[in-house]
């Protein structure tokens, strides 16, 4: 089932999301439904908070990316509980969007690596490196458990520039070509 997706202004985007456990109702739909709602909406990530739920789970999907680059095939994964450990390795800039900012782009800078412990959907436990895309990618979902959005990355000046964009967002005024769920109607 194909889920709307919460945009800027929702308060929930701003929570920090909290632990589930294995009892956490539906789940396995759920996680079906994200990535759904994920690919209905042509993106590579999607964390719960972004469907509205406060809770410490993302999936991502790079099998988009493969095409033209190969080493992204069969990287589909489910994260739950998620913490970054660490996190090393150069700052690096590299443009971003988001599925609950249609329409903004923005560089932001982020470390090169990370080492993440998580659970995956059948609640087996990780402790695994990343760089790469890999790493930005994981970073940008785990910010959105932790309450923050790739913007809150960018300088005050970009902010300004792209305040009329965020308005309209939080009126829900978007063409994106998928279900959104605005905070005023
Ligand atoms: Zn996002």
């Amino acid at each position: 089932m194909i889920l709307p997706i919460y945009l800027y202004g929702q308060p929930v985007l701003r929570k920090i999301a909290s632990d589930i456990t294995q009892e956490y109702p539906n789940l396995k739909e759920l996680i079906a439904n994200m990535f759904e709602t994920m690919y209905n909406a042509d993106g590579i990530g999607l964390a719960a908070p972004q469907i509205g739920l406060d809770i410490r789970l993302f999936v991502i999907d790079l099998e988009p990316l493969a095409e033209d680059n190969p080493q992204y095939a069969d990287f589909k994964k489910v994260f739950i509980n998620p913490r970054i450990v660490e996190y090393s390795g150069d700052i690096v800039k590299m443009d971003e969007g988001c599925l609950s900012l249609p329409g903004i782009s923005e560089p932001v800078e982020r470390e090169a690596n990370i080492r993440i412990q998580y659970l995956d959907e059948n609640f087996v436990a990780h402790d695994e490196t990343y760089g790469d895309f890999f790493a930005r990618c994981i970073q940008h979902e785990y910010d959105h458990i932790e309450g923050k959005l790739f913007i809150d990355k960018i300088s005050g000046i970009r902010r300004q520039l792209i305040k009329g964009k965020l308005n309209n967002l939080i009126k829900g005024r978007t063409n994106c070509g998928y279900r959104v769920k605005a905070v005023q109607k």
